[in-house]
């Protein structure tokens, strides 16, 4: 359960960006990839937690699950991986390398007007 550490790093970029911004965070877009994928509750929880107290007190935190993309190494073709159905979506190979995943990001935060 990486959540707890996520939830706190990305609190402490918001309260340095509020801070710069001198206003209320509202909101916040984080999009992660597949490997390090968060689980959207922990999430929440471990967030709501670490920014009781904070200017970041109920604001609402939106999780952006980025899909892995794979490419077929026998028709070339570039597609989003599923887990349940691992094979390439043109030709069902399920000979294929992964592309580099999406890394964890904080893409967005909203402040009050
Ligand atoms: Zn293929």
């Amino acid at each position: 359960m990486h959540e707890t550490a996520v939830a706190e790093s990305i609190l402490n970029t918001i309260i340095a960006q509020a801070e710069t911004a001198d206003a209320k965070p509202v909101s916040a877009v984080i999009s992660c990839g597949q490997f390090n994928a968060l689980n959207d509750e922990c999430m929440q929880f471990a967030f709501e937690a670490a920014a009781a107290g904070t200017v970041c007190e109920s604001m609402l935190l939106n999780i952006k699950h980025v899909p892995l993309r794979a490419k077929c190494k026998k028709c070339d073709a570039t597609f989003e991986f599923d887990v349940y159905k691992p094979a390439c979506s043109q030709c069902d190979s399920m000979e294929f390398d992964f592309k580099r995943d999406a890394p964890l990001l904080l893409e967005t935060i909203e402040f009050e007007e």
